[in-house]
Parts: structure tokens; sequence; C-alpha cells
């Protein structure tokens, strides 16, 4: 396909209730630099139903144009339905390229897409550019187990497609609305969709880890020993109103659930503040946190790597000072 015009299209995801997911409100802060260097418009996309405040937060987050598909058949994620919709939105207005949140669903709509389009798609980039030789879009991921960054090009085909994980990136302030919104009649008849949601089941052994929306995360990894070395460090988060997060080598022993890893098989995370305990600071482990505000690490080896990356380092045992960090922020909050 030709691209019609240099925009740079962020497919803001919706919730069931028509909100937007916050990945798709972060991707629309590096697309406004990426459409400038493009020449072209920064352009949110969304479909779903019942979207108004999902329009108005792109809106507000810098978008100058936003396409909105709104039907019943959107309310719920279905391969079918978003794949058709977005297909009908891209051959209609050839925008040059378009970031996808990594989110579930994300990653079943760009690889979908990107096939039917029959252009490439670079999944679970952690860095975008724009290659100034040839402007093309610089999409960089982690390669080769996480040891080396690869920065991949789309140059024959358009549009240009990468899935972006949430938390890469940050927010924008929200600022004075001035965008254009353009409603586009698109349905989906249901005979075209061949999957149906018949309903919701709440995971086995669910816990509700919002590691990714959290400001404050304190992680154990393989130095906390066994699943109940996360007893302090679950008691630091709580002291401070944060999550729990763990490295994959706690994860892999079994001694917390998947939902808790941070890096690049888990989550990228970039809060407030970063407490890592017993962590030595891998590559892949860093990929996932090393956006954060403030890192603290708390090691027994000082030459361990996460000392490299931390703003404050404790070199000692994990098991005697949580319980006095943990002490004082109980104190200092009861004053
Ligand atoms: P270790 O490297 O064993 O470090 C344990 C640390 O604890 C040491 O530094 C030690 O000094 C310290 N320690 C021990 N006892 C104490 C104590 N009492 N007090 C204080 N400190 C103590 N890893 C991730 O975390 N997330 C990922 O998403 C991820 N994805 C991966 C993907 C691929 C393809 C590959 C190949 C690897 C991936 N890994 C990932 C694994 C990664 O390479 C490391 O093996 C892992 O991060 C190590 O976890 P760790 O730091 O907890 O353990």
């Amino acid at each position: 396909m030709q691209a019609k015009t240099n925009d740079f299209w962020v497919f803001v995801e919706t919730n069931e209730d028509g909100t937007a997911k916050k990945v798709g409100i972060e991707l629309l802060n590096p697309g406004k630099t990426l459409a400038q260097k493009q020449n072209g418009k920064l352009v949110a996309v969304i479909i779903g139903e019942h979207t108004d405040a999902a329009a108005e937060e792109a809106a507000a987050h810098g978008a100058d144009e936003i396409l909105v598909v709104d039907a019943p058949e959107f309310h719920q994620y279905t391969t079918d339905a978003y794949t058709n919709a977005l297909y009908a939105l891209i051959e209609k207005y050839g925008p040059a390229s378009m970031m996808i949140g990594a989110t579930n669903n994300g990653r079943d709509l760009g690889p979908r897409l990107a096939c039917r389009l029959k252009t490439g798609l670079v999944a679970d980039c952690t860095a975008l550019d724009i290659d100034e030789e040839s402007g093309n879009v610089a999409w960089t991921r982690p390669a080769f187990g996480g040891n080396l960054m690869a920065t991949i090009l789309c140059p024959d085909h358009r549009p240009q497609l990468g899935t972006v994980r949430p938390g890469v990136f940050k927010k924008s302030e929200p600022s004075a609305p001035h965008a254009q919104i353009i409603r586009e009649d698109i349905r989906v008849p249901a005979s075209d969709i061949r999957t149906q949601v018949l309903g919701l089941t709440a995971y086995l052994n669910s816990e509700n880890v919002d590691l990714e929306g959290a400001e404050i995360i304190v992680s154990g990894g393989r130095g906390v020993g066994g699943p109940e070395g996360f007893a302090p460090v679950q008691a630091l988060a709580e002291a401070l109103g944060g999550a729990v997060g763990a490295s994959r080598a706690a994860v892999d022993a079994g001694w917390i659930s998947h939902a808790h890893q941070v890096g690049q098989t888990g989550k990228t995370v970039a809060p407030k503040l970063y407490i890592a305990c017993g962590i030595s600071g891998a590559i892949q482990h860093l990929a996932g946190m090393s956006g954060s505000d403030v890192i603290v690490a708390i090691n027994k080896d000082p030459e361990a790597p996460i000392f490299d990356v931390a703003d404050y380092g404790v070199v000692g045992d994990l098991f005697e000072i949580l319980p006095l960090l943990t002490a004082e922020i109980q104190k200092s909050r009861a004053e």
C-alpha cells in the first residue's frame, strides 16, 4: 500500500467502558515528535463503544486529528472487528506510520493488520526515532535475548507498523485541545466476526497486580531466597503504598507469580520509585525498569551491576535492611 500522507497514527485502545487505555495516551507523547519529524499530523485512532472520554483525553494530550469508529460490535475487542475497521481506515487515509500499544489486544491486532496490509511490524519496541538519512521510522527493540538492541527500518512498505510496550513512555502534560474529530461510520457485520466473547472469568489465582500503573514498586529477586523471603518485600511495599515486583529468577523458581515479573519478558514499568532487593541487575531486568524516576538498590554484593543504574545503593543484607526501612517509614507515617 502507498502512503497518501506523512501522518503518524497512534492506536488508542479503549477499555470496555470506552475510556482510553493508558498506553495509547502515553504513545501520543513520542508520536508528536515523530509526526513533526515526518512532516505530518499526529492522528489518534479510537475504536470502541461510547468513546467520547477517550477522544477527549487524546485531544488533551496533543493529537492533531482524531479518527473515531464507535459502534456496539467494538464494545469488546475481537480480532476480526478491529482488524476490519482499522484496515478500512488505513486504506482510506494512507498514513505513513502507526504505533500500537503492546497490550494483549495490541499484540494480536498488530501482526494481523501487518499481514493484511503486506507490510512489516516491529514488535515490542522500547525506543523510536526517525532515521535522518532515509526518513523511515527507526524502531528499536531488544534482540538476542536482550543482549543487543536492534534498530529496524521498514523502507519498502507502508504503513510502517510497530507495537510499543506500556510504561516505556510517559504521558505528556495535558494542554488545550486543538484536534479535529472525524467520526467514521464503519460497521462490521456479525457474520464477519468469527469469535464471540460470551463472558469473562476471573483468572485462577487472581491477583490484581497493577505494576504498570504503580507509582512505587518494591521488587525481590533470587536474593530473597524463597517464597517466604517476599514477606519483607511485601511489608515495605505496603508501608509505601506500592506494588510488589520480581525478577525472572524469582518467578521461574515459583516463589511468586509471573504477573509480578519486571523485565524483557515481564512488564515494563516506570514508577516514581523502584526499590530492587536482592536483584543483580541483568540487562533483561533493566530493560523493564530503567525508566523509573528514582532507583534504589539493596544488594549484599557491592559489584552487582544494579548499582550502575541505581540512584541510591545500600550494600547489605536485605533481611536486615528491609525491616528497618519499613519500621522507619511506618513511624514517619504515624507522626
Ligand atoms: P541473580 O542474578 O542470581 O541475583 C541475585 C542477587 O541477589 C545477587 O546480586 C546477590 O548478590 C543478591 N543477594 C543474595 N542474597 C542477598 C541478601 N540476603 N541481601 C541482599 N542481596 C542479596 N530477568 C528478569 O528479571 N526479567 C525478565 O523479564 C527477564 N527476561 C529474560 C529474557 C531472556 C530471553 C533471558 C535470556 C533472560 C531473562 N531474564 C529476565 C533473566 C536475567 O538474565 C537474569 O537471570 C535474572 O534477572 C536474574 O535475577 P536476579 O537478579 O533475581 O538473580
